[in-house]
């Protein structure tokens, strides 16, 4: 089947090409590989207020929103549609065994939360390893956790959690940390809060629930357990661009490199949400490059039919 563009990723960035792509005039496909739309919407769990136009209790409610739009104006897409074969320069995708190509096509596969790859890491990941303090702070309130990671996420989830819990551990392998200065400093004027640089998680352990968390100064080598009832693992993200097997260019993270427009290094293919490593991670600026993404594949389509009526 053949397509103005395919759109690859149904969150934010991959429903807004898709909204766009129709006021454009193109006929669009939206392809999501998990089962409901959203992507990382579906795990705020927080009230989202810096949404012009709405506030909803969650990314969910939000995410209902998008949907109820794009159901309105008719538009096309499928949920479950794992990608089996892709060919970028010629724009063409299996999945479910059928063949699919589009004149352009928008990647927009978004970033997933990084994980450490450690023992007890997916054994504990419903009873005692979280990858969200805003969203599961309640469930640990009154009970000794750990954080481990040194950025915003890391931070600022210690300091949640410091409001429910007796005490935090924040576990951060470097000796700086990324998180914003004021953060920090709050953090390590928080009397409920420790904070231990240059050490790495090495293990996660317990019976039917995490008990401890084995660690290992980075200058000494030494190792230590650490009595705990909760692990938050907040390490970044990382993006999803493994399906394309170093077909596009990708910068030093593996995220997209783009141009100013959102165009990757293959012609007619565009990238935009969280897979373009954003300055700043956040649904406007998905909506922001899908934006640009549509009206610079509408600007290249107008191209090519005004090039041809003239010759
Ligand atoms: P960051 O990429 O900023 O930080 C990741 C941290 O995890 C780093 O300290 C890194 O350590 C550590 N890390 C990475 N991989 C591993 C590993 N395998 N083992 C142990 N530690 C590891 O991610 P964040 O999620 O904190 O933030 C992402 C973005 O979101 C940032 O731009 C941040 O500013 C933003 N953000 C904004 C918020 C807000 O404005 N309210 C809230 C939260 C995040 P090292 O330094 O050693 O590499």
């Amino acid at each position: 089947m053949n397509y103005d563009v395919i759109i690859i990723g149904g969150g934010p960035a991959g429903m807004s090409a898709l909204i766009w792509c129709h006021s454009l005039n193109l006929r669009a496909l939206m392809l999501e590989h998990a089962p409901e739309l959203g992507g990382q919407m579906l795990q705020m769990s927080h009230r989202v207020t810096d949404y012009p136009g709405m506030i909803t209790e969650n990314g969910r409610e939000l995410r209902d929103r998008f949907v109820l739009q794009i159901e309105e104006l008719g538009l096309e897409w499928r949920v479950g549609s794992s990608i089996e074969e892709i060919n970028l320069k010629a724009r063409r995708i299996k999945c479910q065994g059928q063949v699919l190509t589009g004149r352009a096509m928008i990647i927009a596969t978004g970033a997933r939360t990084r994980r450490l790859g450690i023992p007890g890491e997916d054994r504990f990941k419903t009873s005692g390893v979280s990858f969200s303090g805003t969203r599961d702070h309640s469930r640990y309130a009154g009970k000794k956790v750990c954080v481990i990671g040194g950025g915003d996420s890391a931070v600022e989830n210690s300091l949640i959690l410091s409001r429910v819990c007796p005490h935090v551990t924040l576990v951060h392998r470097s000796e700086t940390f990324r998180a914003r200065a004021e953060w920090l400093k709050q953090a390590s004027e928080n009397s409920k809060i420790t904070i231990m640089p240059h050490t790495r998680a090495l293990a996660i352990e317990g019976g039917d629930r995490v008990e401890r968390l084995i660690v290992e100064d980075t200058d000494s080598g030494q190792q230590k357990s650490i009595a705990t009832e909760g692990v938050f693992i907040k390490i970044g993200i990382a993006p999803n661009t493994e399906i394309f097997g170093g077909q596009l260019d990708l910068d030093n993270k593996g995220y997209i490199k783009v141009d100013h427009s959102q165009k990757t290094s293959i012609e007619m293919v565009y990238a935009a949400g969280d897979v373009c490593r954003p300055l700043s991670l956040s649904i406007a600026t998905a909506l922001g490059h899908s934006a640009a993404a549509a009206k610079a594949i509408k600007r290249e389509f107008d191209h090519l039919s005004n090039t041809a009526a003239i010759t």
